[in-house]
């Protein structure tokens, strides 16, 4: 068995470099276990709404955290990259970790894993992946210069990305299956450029295409009938999923499988087991907040540690 932790870190997203940030600067003999630094975020072109720069590139802090978090935990952190946390067991005194490369003990565990990408469910949906139909716009974007495409999504990942694919594509449609949930002040912006057009209560129902996409149904629900469009990409921005699986046994998860936890100190429901940033059912989840919450779980669980 390996060396007994202080803390686990699970994630290393902006609550996972925030998290690491504190427990090394508090000198907490810490394990950090990620699959990747690449926050949610990272694909983004420019955040303006991360606290302490104008504007960034996505890549830009994701990276800018993973230097953060390892210029100070060098010497007290042991970082744990391309590793996936599989499971959580309680043991006697603290916690066994168990991934995809090691089985790690530790006294804490802070779960800091967000969330990823909702798959979209029509017909063709999984045979088009990567053959016209997209989950970043920002990545495979600029592919799809001076052609027709969608964006599935109602809210402001969905009017982003369909801002960004107005740069270069011919016509951009926004199906949203509700109404439109974005910021007013972006749906306005992006429904004002000429090229593009949105469409609310349309529930995609098939990707067709050959080798790739070429067009796409939706069912209009107000009117109750089916329309077809043709467009050779579709970029989907519709939510995303907590990465709870392999914490479901051992923490109270609520009915969308967010762990619940006490907003006050980010207190799981076992002692012992804190979590913060987008896997929590935290009401709001951005950046800012995930780095926030993570630090109040370090500064609880370094009082915990001390009292325990
Ligand atoms: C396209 C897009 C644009 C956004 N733009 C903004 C914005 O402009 N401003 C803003 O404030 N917010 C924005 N957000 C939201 C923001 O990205 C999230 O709130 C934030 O990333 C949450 O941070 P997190 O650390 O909780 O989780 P995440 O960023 O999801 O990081 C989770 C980390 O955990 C790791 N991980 C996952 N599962 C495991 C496992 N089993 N074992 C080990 N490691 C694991 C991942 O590799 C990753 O490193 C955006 C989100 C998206 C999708």
């Amino acid at each position: 068995m390996n060396t007994k932790y202080d803390l686990a870190i699970i994630g290393g997203g902006p609550a996972g470099a925030a998290a690491a940030v504190y427990s090394s600067r508090k000198r907490l003999k810490t394990i950090l276990i990620t699959k990747d630094w690449l926050g949610q975020s990272n694909v983004s072109e420019k955040i303006e709404n991360w606290v302490g720069s104008i504007a960034i590139s996505g890549f830009e802090l994701s990276q800018n955290l993973e230097k953060h978090a390892k210029a100070y935990g060098k010497d007290i952190i042991d970082f744990k990259d391309g590793e996936l946390a599989q499971k959580i067991q309680k043991k006697s005194s603290g916690f066994e970790i168990s991934t995809t490369k090691g089985i790690y003990s530790a006294k804490t565990v802070l779960i800091v894993s967000g969330s990823s990408r909702r798959k979209l469910q029509a017909k063709g949906a999984d045979i088009f992946e990567h053959k016209g139909l997209t989950y970043c716009a920002t990545c495979d974007g600029p592919l799809y210069a001076d052609q027709d495409v969608a964006v599935i999504g109602a809210g402001n990942a969905g009017f982003e990305s369909a801002a960004q694919l107005l740069a270069y594509c011919k016509t951009v449609t926004l199906l949203a299956r509700s109404e439109f949930k974005a910021d007013p002040g972006t749906v306005e912006k992006v429904l004002s450029n000429p090229k593009m057009r949105a469409f609310n209560f349309a529930v995609p129902k098939e990707i067709k295409g050959g080798t790739f996409v070429n067009s796409l149904i939706y069912t209009d629900t107000k009117l109750g009938s089916d329309i077809e469009i043709p467009v050779t990409g579709v970029f989907i921005e519709i939510g995303s999923i907590p990465n709870t699986d392999f914490a479901k046994d051992i923490v109270t998860l609520d009915a969308y499988k967010h762990i619940v936890v006490d907003a006050r100190n980010q207190r799981t429901s076992t002692d012992g087991i804190w979590s913060a940033g987008d896997v929590t059912d935290g009401l709001y989840h951005q950046n800012n907040i995930a780095a926030g919450d993570a630090v109040k779980a370090i500064e609880d669980i370094y009082s915990y540690l001390h009292s325990h």
